[in-house]
Formats: structure tokens, C-alpha cells, sequence
């Protein structure tokens, strides 16, 4: 608890004992009366404050006001009937008191949480200066810098490494608890922790655009995308306590003048005055407008816990419609990382085609153009490469010591007019050719990733009626990661803007209240995935450009947590709506109580308060999902 929360329990402690001292004191008439003023001040003095502030800020309408007018009509009402039952407006005060406390103490802990599960921001970086390890701002850290990681600390910087070799724990990124082991000329990506050895790393990133602050940015800015229940909540909040203020005074006068005017009996005024002021303690709407925000809340900090970063609560309510998921195929569904099966070639040597295509490649971001660039095994000298084009869907073209190389499928040698030989080898053909003549082809083949299958039928059992795969590879190499997998429909040979198409196409055929998901690393693909119902990206090896534009990211690129995350936004979504029904519900029949005279102020503030405690108790529920 902070000092503010500790504040108001010794309130609450000191006007309970107060009340319960006065209701046995044999005590009456004005130090009576002065006695509970002075409990009543102390639990209450910060609403009615409130409330004041509020109505001169034009703000008329909120709890406070509710409270502060139920409160103080009921002082008013006691010591109008000289009854000297004044406990019934300190009560309401006190019980509205400890409803607040716990709210905000639950909200406390939950915001807490979650900055625990975000907690990878590192402070600092170590760098060896003359011989001296020391610690520097990781904003200063240069591209091209080596820095030291030692067991404990977390990497603040992705790079590669360099020397050393270590056990990661990736848990705050990924959710996933089993160490990853790296080593010299792996990797590496900020915000894990390094548990084993001593690392020295090249960063090749600055700090700012390195995973961490990615991450760290899209948790930041992630409770500013509001759900369409949040809005509908904070839309009802505005019409909803002026109205029950105006129906309040309704019942307060208009029976009474029925009473004079049509039975000539008498007014009534004290009885149903207090009818209308219970009106206003039961339809307090505290229980809606704090429980939802926060299910929501807990439901995006539920699903980091498990590595997957969702933008905005908006998209927990998208996610839990998705009927459709179309998959990109390399890096998503495949590793993404091929191996060369083979070079077959006319007049050139293996090593010598393989260099030309490495080095043309030198600057893409492929996982054609990595998995190449590592078969080639030796450092690439940047230098040698002059203009460099990359052409999405088809390949590259680029000057290697001033001559021409171009490398990618038969449609980038369709469109350079060159003729090529077909291969029978099932993989992703790469055509080299140089100097505009054909020169052969390398064979490279990926792998699908271990969870891809089980990602498939997971969505499937949780009831997504199709699931789609598109790519720029050849329908060979499509068909047989399609059948493999048991993915419904493949659509290959497309071009990026193809993609696009399709899903648009895809769009255009599904009902309005189904969605779709599309998953990708966002490499040749970051237009479709804002295109999507819901873009989904990996976040480990997918570019920058994916992680902005997708509303999801995985970060440990397994497709099995798309099953898992649409699950955590149903769970989510599903208590949103129970405690919608719940408090609207107890809310509705407490005011039909009150307004005929059964249910009384007592009754009023425990609906009230009790209401308030198991939503949110229901909504801290959204945040663990770990048995879903
Ligand atoms: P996918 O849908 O499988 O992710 P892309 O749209 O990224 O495919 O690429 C489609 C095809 O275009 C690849 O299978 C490859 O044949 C070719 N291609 C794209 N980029 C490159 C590159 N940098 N080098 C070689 N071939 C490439
Ligand atoms: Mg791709």
C-alpha cells in the first residue's frame, strides 16, 4: 500500500471505531449530533471536496456528487425527523470509502504486475574503455560497438556474438521459461537475460531502435487504443449520473405532489425523499466504470506475460472474432532460415555463383538473402556491391565489382528476359545471372517451424473456420508445406501487391462481425498486415516495418501462441461482458428496490460495494491465462 491508500485505512479505521463507540454512548441532542459530524468529516471531507470542485468546474455530475448528496440528505433527513439516526449517511460514506481503497489498491496491484513482466529495460551498458570495463548511457552506444555482457545482466542492445557463450533467459520477452543458448556468430536481441557466461557483443542497433524500447514504446502506448466497451462505458458514465440525478429528484417530489393533489393525503415529502437518496447510492456506477478498463488492462498484461504483445485493448476485442488466419509462409510458417541443398550451374564454379549471389544480396533482409550470405560462409566486403535493387516478390539486382548480378526466381529472370533452366529439385530456386546470361541456379530448402503444425489445429479446435496460406514461392515448395501443415487453402507465386489482393478479396467475401487475421514477418508483407481485420508479426525476426505495422506481435515468433492469444482475448472479452451483466444487472433490480421502498440506504451501499469488489476481482482473473 502507498501512503495515500495507508491515509485512508486509518480513516476508516478511526470512523468505525468512532461509530461503533457513539452507537453505544449514552449520549443525545446536540453532542450527539456534533459527535458524528466529526466522524462523518474524517471519513468523508476528500469526496465532499470533491464534489464542490466539481461543481465549480461545471463538472456536476459524478460519484462524489452522488455521494455527497446521499450523505448529506440523509444527515439532513435524521436530524429532520429527530430521530438521531444519523449512522446510516456516515456508513454509506465509510463503505463507498473501503470500495475506493480496494479499487485502487487492485488497480495498484495489477498495474505492478505488469511493469514487473516489462521490467528488461536496461540502465546501462558496459563498455571497455582503455582496458577498463565500464558503465555507460545505452542511448550513446554506437552501431558497431562492442559491449560486455555479464551473468545477471540484461542485454540492453540487439547485436551479434562476437565472443563467449552463454544461456539466455528470454521469460520477460518471450513467456517462454527454457533458457536459449547463443553463441560466437549468433543473435542477439536486448531485454534477455544473460545467466552463464561472459558475452561480448556488436551491436547493430542504436538503443532506441533496439527490441527493448520497441517493445517498451508499443507497452506504453498500448492503453491509449481503447475498446469499443471502454467507450461505450465512459459515453454511458456521461449520460448515466445525470440522469439517475434527475429521476432521483423526480421520485423525491413527484409522488409526494400526487399525494397532495390526486388523494388529498399528505405529502410524504421524508419518505420519499429518502427513497430517491438511496436511488442515488445504488446506481453509483463505480463497479462498470473501473472493472472494465481494468479486465481489459489485465487481459493485455496476461498475454505479455506469455509473449505477445497486443497494441491496444481494441484489438483484444478483434482477436477474439478472428474466424480466418491467412499465414505468410517464409519466416512465419517456416523457419525462415534455408539451407543450400545445391548449385547447379553452367560454366561457373559453386563458390564463385554462390559469391556473386552473396554479395548481390549483401543488403537485403531476406531470409533468402541471410541463409545465403551464411552459406557463403566468408565476410562480405560491402564495398564491392554498387547499385543495389531489390524487388519485392522477385529478387535483387546489384553491380558486384562492377558487374551485373541478378538473383531471385524465374519471374525476376522473366522480367530481365533471361532464358532459365527449370529445377526438379523440390526448394526455392535462386537464378544467378551475370552480365545478363544465365548461370545457374541454387537450391535452398527451409524448414517448417516445430509448432507450426500444432498452431494450425489449434486454431482450428478454437474455432477459426479457414486457415489460409500465401506466398512468393513456387506452388511446389507451397503445396507441401500446405499439406504438411493441413492448411486449407494456398495461394503461391504472388507478388507482394498480389497479397494484398487477396486478403482484400478475402475481406470482401466474410461477414462484417468475423475477422481476419493475418500473420506475418513483415518482410515483403507489412502492407497486408495493416490491411488485415488484425496484423499479426513475429517479433524476434520480423523487421522493424512489421512490428509497427502489425496490432500483434509474437515475440518469439512461434505461430502456436496465435491459438493462445485469440483464447486470452475470448477470456478477456468474456468477463468484460460478465461484469457488464452483473453490475448493470444488480444495479437495475437494487433501483426498482429502492424506488418502492424495499430496499433501504444499507442495502444500498453493501450492492453497491459488493458489486464494486467481485468485478474487480473478476477482472484480475484476465491476467492469468497460463491454464486457458
Ligand atoms: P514469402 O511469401 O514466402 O514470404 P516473398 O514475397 O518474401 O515470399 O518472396 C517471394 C519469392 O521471391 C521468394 O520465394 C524468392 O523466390 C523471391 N525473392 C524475394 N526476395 C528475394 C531475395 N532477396 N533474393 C532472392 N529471391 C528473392
Ligand atoms: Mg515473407
Amino acid at each position: 500500500m502507498n501512503n495515500k491508500q495507508k491515509k485512508v485505512l486509518y480513516r476508516i479505521i478511526a470512523c468505525s471505531v468512532m461509530m461503533i463507540g457513539l452507537h453505544f454512548a449514552p449520549i443525545d441532542g446536540i453532542l450527539q449530533l456534533a459527535l458524528y459530524l466529526t466522524a462523518y468529516i474524517i471519513i468523508g471531507h476528500d469526496i465532499l471536496l470533491k464534489s464542490w470542485k466539481g461543481i465549480r468546474n461545471g463538472q456536476v455530475f459524478d460519484e462524489n456528487f452522488l455521494m455527497a448528496v446521499a450523505t448529506i440528505g440523509a444527515f439532513i433527513l435524521a436530524i429532520y425527523d429527530q430521530t438521531g439516526d444519523y449512522e446510516e449517511g456516515i456508513a454509506v460514506m465509510l463503505f463507498y470509502q473501503i470500495g475506493e481503497l480496494f479499487q485502487s489498491y487492485a488497480v495498484g496491484r495489477s498495474r505492478r504486475n505488469i511493469s514487473d513482466l516489462m521490467d528488461i529495460r536496461p540502465d546501462y551498458a558496459n563498455m571497455e574503455i582503455d582496458g577498463k570495463l565500464e558503465q555507460v548511457d545505452p542511448d550513446e552506444v554506437e552501431i558497431g560497438s562492442i559491449i560486455i555482457v555479464q551473468p545477471g545482466e540484461k542485454v540492453p542492445i540487439d547485436g551479434i556474438v562476437r565472443e563467449g557463450r552463454a544461456s539466455l533467459n528470454t521469460s520477460a520477452l518471450t513467456g517462454e521459461s527454457l533458457p536459449r543458448e547463443v553463441e560466437e556468430g549468433d543473435e542477439i536481441i536486448s531485454g534477455c537475460i544473460n545467466m552463464t557466461g561472459v558475452l561480448k557483443i556488436e551491436t547493430t542497433k542504436e538503443f532506441g531502435e533496439s527490441t527493448v524500447s520497441k517493445i517498451l514504446e508499443l507497452v506504453e502506448n498500448a492503453s491509449s487504443n481503447k475498446s469499443k466497451s471502454e467507450e461505450f462505458i465512459a459515453r454511458f458514465a456521461r449520460w448515466y449520473t445525470p440522469f439517475v440525478c434527475y429521476s432521483a429528484l423526480v421520485l423525491a417530489i413527484l409522488p409526494p405532489l400526487f399525494n397532495i393533489l390526486a388523494l388529498n393525503s399528505a405529502p410524504e415529502f421524508d419518505v420519499w425523499i429518502y427513497r430517491a437518496l438511496t436511488f442515488l447510492v445504488i446506481s453509483c456506477p463505480c463497479a462498470l466504470v473501473i472493472s472494465i478498463p481494468l479486465s481489459f488492462f489485465a487481459g493485455l498484461g496476461g498475454a505479455s506475460a506469455e509473449g505477445v504483445l497486443v497494441k491496444g485493448s481494441n484489438f483484444l476485442e478483434t482477436l477474439a472474432n478472428v474466424k480466418y488466419v491467412v499465414f505468410d509462409k517464409t519466416g512465419t510458417l517456416t523457419e525462415g532460415s534455408f539451407e543450400v541443398d545445391g548449385v547447379h550451374h553452367n560454366e561457373i564454379e559453386d563458390k564463385k555463383l554462390l559469391e556473386y549471389a552473396a554479395h548481390a544480396e549483401c543488403a537485403s533482409s531476406h531470409p533468402i538473402s541471410h541463409s545465403l550470405q551464411r552459406a557463403y560462409g566468408k565476410n562480405i566486403d560491402r564495398n564491392r556491391v554498387t547499385d543495389i535493387r531489390e524487388i519485392g516478390g522477385h529478387g535483387i539486382i546489384a553491380k558486384v565489382d562492377g558487374i551485373e548480378v541478378a538473383a531471385g526466381n524465374k519471374k525476376l529472370m522473366d522480367k530481365l528476359e533471361i532464358p532459365c533452366e527449370e529445377c526438379h529439385s523440390i526448394g526455392t530456386i535462386v537464378h544467378v545471372s551475370i552480365e545478363g546470361k544465365y548461370a545457374g541456379h541454387i537450391v535452398i530448402a527451409d524448414k517448417i517451424k516445430k509448432n507450426s503444425k500444432i498452431a494450425i489445429s489449434d486454431l482450428k479446435k478454437s474455432g477459426v473456420k479457414d486457415t489460409i496460406m500465401l506466398t512468393g514461392d513456387a506452388k511446389k515448395v507451397a503445396d507441401k508445406v500446405a499439406g504438411e501443415l493441413g492448411i486449407d487453402t494456398v495461394y503461391s507465386e504472388l507478388l507482394p501487391a498480389d497479397k494484398v489482393t487477396k486478403v482484400e478479396e478475402l475481406i470482401a467475401k466474410k461477414n462484417e462481425d468475423e475477422k481476419l487475421a493475418f500473420v506475418g514477418d513483415g518482410i515483403n508483407d507489412a502492407p497486408v498486415l495493416s490491411r488485415a481485420d488484425i496484423g499479426i508479426a513475429m517479433g524476434a525476426m520480423g523487421s522493424d516495418a512489421a512490428i509497427e505495422a502489425a496490432d500483434v506481435v509474437l515475440m518469439d515468433d512461434d505461430p502456436a501462441k496465435i491459438a493462445k492469444a485469440i483464447r486470452i482475448s475470448r477470456k478477456c472479452i468474456g468477463i468484460v461482458k460478465q461484469n457488464t451483466y452483473f453490475a448493470i444487472g444488480v444495479k437495475f433490480s437494487c433501483l426498482v428496490l429502492g424506488a418502492v421502498g424495499i430496499a433501504n440506504m444499507w442495502y444500498a451501499i453493501f450492492a453497491d460495494v459488493g458489486v464494486m469488489v467481485l468485478a474487480v476481482l473478476n477482472a484480475i482473473r484476465a491476467l492469468y491465462v497460463k491454464n486457458v
